[in-house]
């Protein structure tokens, strides 16, 4: 197929994936209390070029909502998943975002697309390069990725308007909640390595004080790390 039909295909799917995950949330938003997911989240959605952030072989199945293989044992997540915790987070424009987990880069895109900083960090050296680049190519010069173990944070660039930890932890990682700001928000899976684990939505009070609610089960590769 012409690139240029290709594009148009990826962008019909593109839609109709964005169309399934508005239906998926409005089911699962009155289990936990929510009320779906925001304009704004579902325009990013619509935005990013999912395709681009998959291995080529994968790149059919880009538009379907469902986790793939990225290499390496990882995996980009699932759309509807990368879209509730986006929207968890209840960002604004100018915030500044830590992303534990870069993974592919697809939900730091969607983040910048809020129009947010984010700071993503990745434990494997090769696909933070390799997502680091993606993301270069595709001008998106909000996300700022390094290397290293995201248990500790980026302190340099704490206080954080929204934390998102897209693997697996055992428990909340205490320099985690420390670079939060007062009014802040978490989301974070907790639970058991390679079974399930529930998802947190942690805000810090103005006084400092931290909140728990459990949002849904999710599945997550593990947390990992000397921590
Ligand atoms: N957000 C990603 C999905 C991430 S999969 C996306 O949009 O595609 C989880 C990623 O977390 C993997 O790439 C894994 O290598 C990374 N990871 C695991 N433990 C980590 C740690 N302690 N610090 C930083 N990254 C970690």
């Amino acid at each position: 197929m012409a690139d240029q039909a290709l594009d148009t295909e990826y962008v019909q799917r593109r839609r109709a994936m964005v169309e399934e995950i508005t239906e998926m949330a409005g089911e699962l938003a009155p289990t936990y209390g929510g009320a779906g997911l925001s304009p704004q989240v579902l325009d990013a959605m619509l935005r990013v070029p999912r395709h681009r952030f998959v291995p080529e072989d994968e790149r059919r199945y880009a538009y379907q909502n469902r986790p793939l293989s990225i290499g390496h044992n990882q995996t980009i997540s699932q759309p509807y998943i990368v879209a509730l915790m986006t929207d968890l987070m209840a960002l604004d424009t100018g915030d500044r975002v830590l992303e534990v987990g870069t993974g592919s880069g697809y939900q730091a895109a969607v983040l910048a697309e809020l129009g947010v900083e984010v700071y993503s960090i990745e434990i494997v050296e090769p696909i933070a390069r390799q997502s680091a680049e993606m993301l270069q190519v595709l001008g998106y010069e909000r996300v700022h990725v390094r290397v290293g173990d995201g248990y500790q944070g980026w302190p340099e660039h704490a206080p954080f308007d929204g934390v998102i930890v897209t693997a697996g932890a055992s428990h909340v990682p205490q320099p985690l909640l420390d670079q939060l700001k007062p009014g802040g928000r978490m989301v974070i899976p907790v639970g058991e390595a390679f079974d399930v684990q529930e998802l947190l939505l942690i805000t810090k009070d103005e006084a400092g004080h931290m909140h728990r609610q459990q949002v849904i089960p999710v599945r997550f590769v593990p947390l990992t790390g000397g921590h």
